[in-house]
């Protein structure tokens, strides 16, 4: 499946978006621009410093903000396995990131723990250097793998959880996966210290906000800690509108009336999550309020398809072609340079400049890209 995906009509320049680029271009102007020391910043002063890997993009649930099962059904069009990347063509990609800045990897997909050995994977990345190792995972073969994945040097996991309501869940992955086998892996995961655990709420109107509340009071108590993230219009396929988002203000105000909350400041610089504590000091929570409070402004992260694609935003259209370059026998500089100078060019501000118009633009799906 080609994924260089036809450009939708954008806006008008100078509004952040994120815009086609010829790689072949930013390929000529690293090889004649002398290379800036330090790492690079793009052009709004943002370092490079997160990259996230989508490792297949194929996954074994169907969530309805993400994967819906009537486009991602038996004819959807994956990628076949001469596509994706090789694990060596990752690590080589990663260990030139880690030069050009990057100190935190995220695993990811589709779902992640799909792709055969990767553990292998985890433990070529581990050797890179000082890097906090992570992976995102919907948890239902969490439980068979933590173990595994922490020996290999993975540091973390997040989990996604929409529900621990049974039937929402099911109804959520729309696999009928039972909620007790993601307990179990988040159990696994905790056994296995690849802590502290933190488990992705996605919130859809209509869908579970009876779940909120329930959901922090279990996770309060027991370590791991629930990011609560806006549902957003990432791809082209889920039919998001505005009215199916509940704005983390909204959030916040239903588990406070119910166990009072005070905010609490970022653990560092850029975090993603809000974070908020509970007043009787048992446990926080973190809302990620991507729609109503863009945080465009600090993002720091860069995605590398399944197949060998950069993209600078979540909500891109198109990508720069890392593996054309690696498959055609570019050195590590002429890598790094090219990495470098697509990253000095970057003014993605999507999130901030988001209208019901912009939501239909043919982005790349999650699944993909890498969530
Ligand atoms: N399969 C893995 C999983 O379920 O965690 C990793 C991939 S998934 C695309 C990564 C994260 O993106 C999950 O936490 C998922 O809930 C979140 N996500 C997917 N679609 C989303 C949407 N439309 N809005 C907000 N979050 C979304």
């Amino acid at each position: 499946m080609s994924k260089v995906i036809a450009l939708a009509p954008l806006p008008a320049p100078g509004l952040g978006l994120p815009r086609a680029g010829s790689l072949d271009a930013f390929v000529r102007a690293a090889a004649v621009t002398p290379r800036a020391p330090g790492p690079a910043a793009d052009k709004r002063g943002r370092p490079l410093h997160d990259l996230r890997i989508s490792v297949t993009d194929r996954c074994n649930f169907r969530c309805v903000y993400c994967m819906p099962k009537d486009i991602f059904g038996r004819n959807y069009p994956f990628l076949a396995h001469a596509e994706l990347l090789s694990f060596e063509e990752i690590a080589r990609i990663a260990r030139i990131f880690f030069d050009q800045g990057v100190r935190k990897i995220r695993l990811t997909g589709g779902e992640p723990l799909l792709r055969k050995n990767l553990e292998r994977l985890v433990e070529m990345l581990a050797r890179i250097g000082d890097l906090d190792l992570t992976l995102t995972t919907n948890g239902a073969l969490l439980a068979k793998k933590a173990q595994s994945l922490r020996d290999a040097g993975l540091t973390r996991v997040t989990v996604s959880l929409d529900s621990l309501d049974d039937a929402t869940f099911r109804t959520m992955n729309d696999v009928d996966f039972p909620v007790a086998r993601v307990l179990d892996g988040i159990a696994a995961a905790t056994a296995a210290a690849l802590t502290p655990v933190k488990i992705n709420m996605v919130v859809k109107r209509g869908f579970n906000e009876e779940s909120i509340v329930p959901m922090a009071r279990h996770f309060r108590t027991s370590g791991q800690i629930v990011r609560f993230i806006e549902y957003m219009d990432v791809g082209a396929t889920n039919g998001w509108r505005m009215d199916d988002v509940v704005p983390a203000a909204e959030i916040v105000r239903m588990i406070d009336a119910d166990m009072p909350l005070i905010a609490a400041d970022a653990n560092y610089a850029g975090e993603v999550a809000e974070r908020w504590r509970y007043r009787d000091g048992m446990g926080e929570i973190g809302v990620i309020a991507s729609v109503t409070q863009a945080f465009c402004s600090s993002c720091t992260r860069a995605r590398l398809s399944t197949e060998g694609k950069l993209y600078t935003c979540l909500f891109a259209t198109s990508g720069y072609d890392l593996r054309a370059l690696v498959r055609g026998g570019s050195t590590d500089e002429a890598l790094g340079n090219a990495i470098a100078a697509i990253w000095r060019q970057r003014s993605d501000r999507y999130s901030e400049v988001r209208t019901s118009n912009t939501a239909r633009l043919h982005k790349v799906e999650m699944s993909y890209i890498g969530g």
